[in-house]
């Protein structure tokens, strides 16, 4: 484990779901030029923790990709898979002091509760759970594992942050999430923990990505608050839509990069996060080397960290 600290350390942080695509791309390229334009850190960190989500050969894809775009890390990637010990260890903090409880509850049942309530259950396609074994399993059998998101005096909680480029944001977590999972009834670690684990423990201090992810914000913070671990800043940088105005995902086809000339790839990429276009592309090195400055004219400010 590294224990240099840097003012800055930044990452990209792919899921092996399959190769990079041009969202991707913007992504990576924004959390390295942001890295080096504050002299930083820049590491990548496999999140592939949703095993049977992952393709075979997709990391080390994606790991010639970046490579390919002169986008290399300080130091050897970490793997989620292999990271359950210290998410456990982070679970069990939070069991200790109740504020994490066992749901025995599948999405039928969640469903139901909702409907009874007169709540319409979906949100993004998952639903927001009602609380329902808060008050103990009363029979159900244990499955995930899941955190309390109650304010004082079981209020809603409200989440405030500042994204460098979205500005301020909020979120009633209770009523926006409601009480999330932890760790599934299948064992597998959900992203939102092993996220924050990692994070507080790899010491990054600002998280660069796409703008799909911003509203998993509130739900770190949260983590964060309870397991005293730092917060680090925000930048959810602009997507790159699909022809139909979609969000541009392996879902609805993205097509796969073209690294063939990795310099017209970085371009695109640039072009996306407002930077110039015509910085000197002789080789993928000399475009990287052009383009730090120009980020770090442009980038949106470091704001304080959330406390
Ligand atoms: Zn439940």
């Amino acid at each position: 484990m590294s224990t240099e600290t840097r003012l800055y350390t930044g990452r990209f942080a792919p899921s092996p779901t399959g190769p990079l695509h041009s969202g991707s791309l913007v992504a990576a390229l924004a959390s390295w030029l942001d890295a080096r334009a504050h002299d930083g850190r820049w590491l990548v960190r496999i999140e592939d923790v949703d095993t049977p989500r992952c393709i075979a050969g997709a990391t080390e894809t994606i790991l010639q990709q970046l490579a390919t775009c002169g986008l290399l890390a300080d130091a050897a990637p970490w793997w989620q898979s292999q990271r359950g010990a210290a998410y456990q260890k982070a679970l069990g903090q939070l069991q200790a002091r109740a504020l994490a409880y066992p749901c025995g509850c599948s999405r039928k049942d969640i469903a139901a509760a909702l409907l009874a309530r007169g709540l319409t259950p979906e949100r993004h396609g998952e639903l927001v759970y009602p609380g329902t074994c808060r008050q103990g399993l009363q029979g159900r059998e244990p499955g995930a594992w899941r955190v309390r998101t109650d304010g004082l005096g079981g209020s809603d909680l409200h989440i405030a942050w500042q994204d460098r480029r979205l500005g301020p944001q909020t979120q009633n977590l209770s009523q926006a999430v409601g009480d999330f999972v932890l760790r599934r009834a299948d064992g597998l670690w959900a992203y939102q923990l092993a996220v924050v684990v990692d994070d507080a423990e790899q010491g990054v201090t600002d998280v660069v990505r796409g703008a799909d992810l911003a509203d998993n914000t509130p739900r770190q913070i949260h983590l964060q608050r309870l397991l005293g671990l730092p917060t680090p800043r925000t930048l959810h940088t602009p997507l790159v839509l699909a022809a139909d105005g979609q969000k541009l995902s392996k879902q609805n086809g993205a097509i796969a990069l073209d690294l063939s000339l990795p310099v017209r790839a970085l371009q695109q990429a640039a072009q996306v996060l407002g930077l110039p276009p015509d910085l000197p592309s002789a080789t993928v090195a000399e475009w990287l080397a052009a383009a730090v400055p120009a980020w770090r004219a442009s980038c949106p400010a470091r704001c304080p960290a959330v406390a």
